[in-house]
């Protein structure tokens, strides 16, 4: 199951990923843990990327584009992955068309999740992430449910990175959508609500026992 995550940022990727990954075990690729990873880890290319997460704005295509080709080549994404984060310009998204077409893969579903602005500043501004397992939290819960980690907040989670975040994803990422659209792969999914009524919607889209339903194609 080759599965594409796409939303806004605080629309609940990460979550729904999270869960994706281990109800049907293959490997969640989200770009910006593997960027907070090189930035922890100090490497040429987390230094060169700190800044940019920071201020909110993008990391140049020609990078992520290679971060995903190497990921995309390991063995464990041979079974199938959870895309997240990626793409977020209209030439990643060519460029991952390529990689699908290298590897003899395709994607097949995109999973919208749809959340409208004001809901999306109010849960981006004063979220609290779990450094251990990147599980999300709301503002003034303390330890991970999952770990019992103490939570801290993301460099780019306040409203100075807020805004160019939403920004940028409205100017250069919105178009990502278009490029999937037409291609019939495309599942709209309502982001509002409890995790696991949205849980509920995503495997509806994409069916039980990985089945595709139909039902939940956008015409
Ligand atoms: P969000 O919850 O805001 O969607 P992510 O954890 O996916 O955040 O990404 C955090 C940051 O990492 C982004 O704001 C951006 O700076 C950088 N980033 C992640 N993926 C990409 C990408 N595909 N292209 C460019 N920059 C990226």
């Amino acid at each position: 199951m080759n599965l594409l995550l796409y939303g806004a940022p605080g629309s609940g990727k990460g979550t729904q990923a999270n869960m994706l990954r281990s109800r049907f075990g293959i490997p969640h690729i989200a770009t910006g843990d593997m960027l907070r990873a090189e930035i922890q880890a100090g490497t040429p290319l987390g230094r060169q990327a700190q800044p940019i997460l920071a201020k909110g704005q993008y990391v140049p295509d020609d990078i992520m584009i290679g971060m995903i080709r190497n990921r995309l080549h390991k063995p464990d994404a041979g079974g199938g992955f959870i895309i997240d984060g990626f793409p977020r310009t209209v030439p990643q998204a060519e460029a991952l068309d390529v990689l699908m077409g290298e590897l003899g893969r395709s994607l097949d579903r995109v999973l919208y999740l749809k959340v409208e602005m004001a809901e999306l500043l109010e849960r981006l501004s004063g979220r609290l992430v779990c450094p251990a397992c990147q599980r999300t939290y709301p503002p003034g819960t303390t330890a991970c449910a999952a770990d019992g980690t103490a939570l801290v907040q993301r460099e780019d989670d306040n409203v100075e990175a807020v805004k160019p975040r939403i920004e940028i994803y409205l100017s250069k990422t919105v178009p990502v959508l278009e490029h999937y659209r037409g291609t019939g792969i495309v599942s709209e999914i309502d982001g509002r609500g409890t995790i696991d009524e949205i849980t509920g919607r995503v495997l509806n889209a994409i069916g039980e026992n990985g089945r595709f339903n139909s039902m939940s194609f956008l015409p």
